[in-house]
């Protein structure tokens, strides 16, 4: 088999029209940011495909303007590589990056032609820094900067630094050769390892982009799952899940924890007089209200309608209290107001109750916080209660 350069490049040409196809076609039943990651990745794969082509069939037509075509493009759908991997993950991505970048080196060789003698070896050397700076960036991002890295950016980190140091070789070969001139691939040993690995890269790199697109699918899936829809907070399932393992964990290591349900005070007057679309709006600001309240460790569910569970780990009867009473204050401070203009006062009530002895299961712990929160509305609203404490932790072994 004769693998020369011209040979590797038309092989490219087609393999990353076909990855492009393929990726086109998956990315349309993703939600709109990992939809637009594909398509970046896909757009990519036809910059480079074209570039590889134009490389490939340039022969004598216009060298001066095909070579530096064959690189811009080139160049280009290797940074929309960058621009994929930044947007897989929601983050800004600066405007224009691929055009610039590919303008850049196109423009930046045809002078390089134009102006000096007619030999590929700068040509060479200003693809080969546009793409290591590049490749630096995208190995970066996947392998420093991604949240929640997994085998794929691993691989995926770890192969975009092979081909840059592949890039490094070719600059040395770019140095160190003899003029090449422009009708005419540079075929030499570090030329062809380039491209094989620009070949391999584009159809491996693919089945790993699309498995860590799939991987942030199914953590939006994942989140979407443990989310209530109108709060943002965790739903009443996963609150008891988070509780069920806190619980455990808090008996294993004989820690405190204390658990406080929350009710807005006469909803149904609150929905009756104002609507439930307001209704709804006061349940937001309640659910934001608490948050804003939370330190880092402590888990806020919406239990269903205008009921909140708040799970406090390493928070014991006193802190406890001081939470609640925090809460209950914060949301007569900020949440009241939005009920000022229609007669309505806005306040909750909140029952809470801290481990003790007693406790056998999270379900006990629920029960007797529910109790309480029932004595604090009998109590006339608006007001903290807690369950009485039975007495002291068993020691533990
Ligand atoms: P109390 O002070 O004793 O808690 O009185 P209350 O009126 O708040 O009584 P209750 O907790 O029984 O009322 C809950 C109401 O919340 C009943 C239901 O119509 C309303 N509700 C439940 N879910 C939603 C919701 O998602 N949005 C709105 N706007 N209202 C809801
Ligand atoms: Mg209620
Ligand atoms: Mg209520």
């Amino acid at each position: 088999m004769n693998l020369d350069t011209a040979f590797i490049a038309q092989m490219t040409t087609i393999i990353a029209f076909a990855v492009g196809v393929s990726v086109l076609l998956a990315s349309m039943k993703y939600p709109s940011y990992i939809r637009r990651s594909l398509l970046s990745f896909a757009y990519g794969k036809f910059l480079v495909g074209a570039g590889f082509l134009v490389a490939a069939t340039r022969g004598g037509m216009m060298p001066e303007l095909m070579a530096a075509l064959a690189n811009g493009l080139a160049i280009a759908g290797l940074s929309l590589n960058y621009v994929c991997a930044r947007q897989v993950q929601e983050k800004a991505v600066p405007r224009h990056f691929a055009l610039a970048c590919g303008t850049a080196v196109g423009v930046g060789a045809f002078l390089l032609l134009l102006g000096g003698p007619s030999d590929l070896s700068r040509v060479r050397l200003l693809s080969s820094v546009a793409a290591i700076l590049l490749l630096l960036l995208i190995a970066a991002e996947l392998l420093l900067f991604y949240r929640g890295r997994g085998v794929a950016h691993y691989l995926s980190g770890g192969m975009t630094l092979v081909v840059a140091g592949a890039f490094i070789a070719r600059i040395g070969a770019a140095l160190g050769q003899p003029a090449v001139p422009l009708d005419q691939m540079v075929n030499d040993g570090t030329e062809r390892l380039v491209f094989i690995l620009a070949f391999l890269s584009t159809a491996a790199g693919a089945i790993n982009f699309v498995l860590l697109a799939s991987d942030e699918f199914n953590k939006e899936l994942t989140k979407l799952a443990h989310t209530d829809g109108l709060t943002g907070v965790l739903n009443r399932r996963r609150f008891f899940e988070v509780a069920e393992t806190e619980f455990q964990r808090a008996r294993r290591h004989d820690r405190p924890l204390t658990l406080l349900i929350i009710d807005i005070d006469r909803f149904k007057t609150i929905n009756d007089q104002a609507g439930h679309p307001f209704g709804d709006r006061v349940i937001q600001a309640v659910a934001d209200c608490c948050a804003r309240q939370l330190r880092p460790g402590d888990t806020i569910g919406r239990l269903g309608g205008e009921e909140f569970a708040i799970l406090l780990p390493d928070a014991g009867p006193d802190v406890g209290w001081d939470v609640a009473e925090r809460l209950r204050a914060a949301i007569e401070r900020e949440v009241t107001p939005l009920g000022d203009g229609l007669g309505l006062r806005i306040t909750g009530s909140v029952g809470g109750v801290a481990m003790d002895a007693s406790h056998g299961t999270f379900s006990d712990l629920f029960a007797q916080s529910d109790a309480a929160l029932y004595m604090a509305k009998n109590d006339g609203r608006n007001r903290v209660r807690f369950a009485e404490p039975v007495g002291p932790l068993p020691v533990t072994a």
